[in-house]
């Protein structure tokens, strides 16, 4: 990349309401951990079975997947663009995909 567009270096912090979801919270988050991490020692005892590899795959990304279920996400609306996207919940920044800016959020 030759060109070099102008970086503004702005800074936004935004004040955020924290949503409960369902799954994300108490009970459902700690299963999502537990199913998730069982998986995915499951997939790599399949890995080491050669034969397995396949499955294995099938059930780490399911896993992998329950975990990030788990984590929580929240939509929340870029400060600069107003480009929504998903951030997660324990996020101290993000970095907007459409317009790089860096916004730093404050959680209530
Ligand atoms: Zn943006």
């Amino acid at each position: 990349m030759a060109e070099v567009s102008v970086i503004t270096n702005e800074k936004l912090a935004i004040e955020i309401e924290r949503k409960k979801s369902g799954f994300a919270s108490g009970v459902g988050r700690i299963f999502a951990f537990v199913i998730g991490g069982f998986g995915v020692l499951i997939s790599l005892l399949l890995f080491a079975t050669i034969i397995g590899i396949l499955p294995g795959i099938g059930l780490f990304f399911m896993s992998t997947g329950i975990i990030y279920l788990g984590l929580g996400k929240q939509q929340v609306a870029c400060p600069h663009c107003k480009k929504k996207q998903p951030v997660l919940k324990t996020a101290e920044n993000f970095n907007c995909p459409k317009c790089k800016n860096l916004t730093i959020i404050n959680w209530k």
